[in-house]
């Protein structure tokens, strides 16, 4: 039977009274190979003095024998990984291979993250945590009353219970899926925000202090904006997780309009952060990762990979 811990408890601090020299981790998920996040925690390793090595367990590359995630779980932790990072198409399907959920990723119901302590697996969800931080730093002070969340989809979920924790009254989200959107508000209805699902074509209508997007649009495979930039104007912040680009159709538009705005690199860095806190029990320092993560741009071509 699976236990619910919290993200903050014993776990990590058990693991840095044996802080090891060594760390091996990975990244399992398909089509990763321009994934950011092993030079993010590969870089930080160094800095701190570690022999840290990133491995990616890319499902997408041709095999004759399809993976299986229970598989990889307990391959990772026979040959003494410190943890995984988990993404498409595993963060749901790998729950049941774990041991205890933290609360966190009980309530996104997914993992992104995966501890090999003490003989047991623990899974977390350090996207939401991401997001979270993200938005408390960089948009401290900024108004929450009413917030639309356009998309619903698996980091969505992510996103919406963060902003939830972040103090947003009264969320609302519309998908093209709308019964994806109702099932989303319905899972978060027992929180102290008020979280309701509304068509798209209503969201024009109403008022909002500010914007996210979760879904795809605005990637360089999926371009074009998901909202009428009529509902732009200075008073509305506007957040965006998409970081493939950074610069998306909706955040220009936004800052033409001189709006306050959150990029996808705030979550992707603060993720990373607490996952290589958890792996390690080591503190990360946060400028440092997104400087490694800034450092893509001028380097790398945009490449749509998973995170
Ligand atoms: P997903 O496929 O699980 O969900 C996307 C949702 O968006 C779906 O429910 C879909 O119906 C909805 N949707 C698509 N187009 C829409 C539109 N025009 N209007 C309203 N709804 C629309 O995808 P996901 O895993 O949730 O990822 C979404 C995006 O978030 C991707 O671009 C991904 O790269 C990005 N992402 C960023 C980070 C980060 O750290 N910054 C982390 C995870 C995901």
């Amino acid at each position: 039977m699976q236990l619910v811990q919290s993200i903050g408890s014993d776990i990590g601090k058990q693991r840095s009274t044996t802080l090891a020299r060594s760390v091996l981790v990975g990244l399992i998920g398909g089509n990763i190979q321009q994934s950011r996040t092993p030079r993010m925690h590969e870089v930080e390793g160094a800095r701190l003095g570690l022999r840290y090595s990133y491995q990616l367990v890319d499902v997408a590359v041709p095999r004759d024998t399809p993976l299986d995630i229970g598989q990889i779980v307990s391959a990772a932790a026979l040959f003494g990984f410190a943890g995984l990072n988990v993404t498409y198409p595993y963060k749901q399907a790998i729950m049941p291979h774990l041991d205890v959920i933290d609360e966190g990723a009980a309530r996104v119901g997914a993992v992104n993250t995966v501890v090999f302590s003490q003989g047991k697996t623990f899974g977390y969800n350090t996207d939401l945590w991401g997001f979270a931080q993200g938005f408390r730093l960089e948009m401290a002070q900024a108004p929450v009353n009413r917030v639309l969340q356009l998309g619903a989809g698996g980091a969505g979920s992510a996103v919406a219970n963060a902003l939830v924790e972040c103090g947003v009254h009264e969320l609302v989200i519309a998908d093209l899926d709308t019964a994806r959107a109702r099932n989303l508000a319905e899972r978060l209805t027992s929180g102290s925000a008020r979280v309701s699902a509304l068509p798209l074509d209503q969201i024009a209508a109403i008022k909002f202090d500010g914007i996210v997007n979760t879904t795809p649009m605005g990637m360089d495979k999926n371009p074009g904006m998901p909202i009428d930039p009529a509902m732009l104007n200075p008073s509305v912040w506007v957040a965006d997780i998409v970081y493939f680009p950074l610069e998306t159709a909706l955040l220009a538009s936004a800052r033409a309009r001189g709006c306050r705005t959150l990029s996808g690199a705030a979550m992707a860095v603060f993720q990373a952060v607490k996952a290589f806190e958890l792996f390690t029990g080591i503190a990360a320092d946060a400028d440092a990762m997104r400087a490694t993560f800034n450092a893509f741009e001028t380097t790398k071509p945009w490449t749509e990979t998973a995170d």
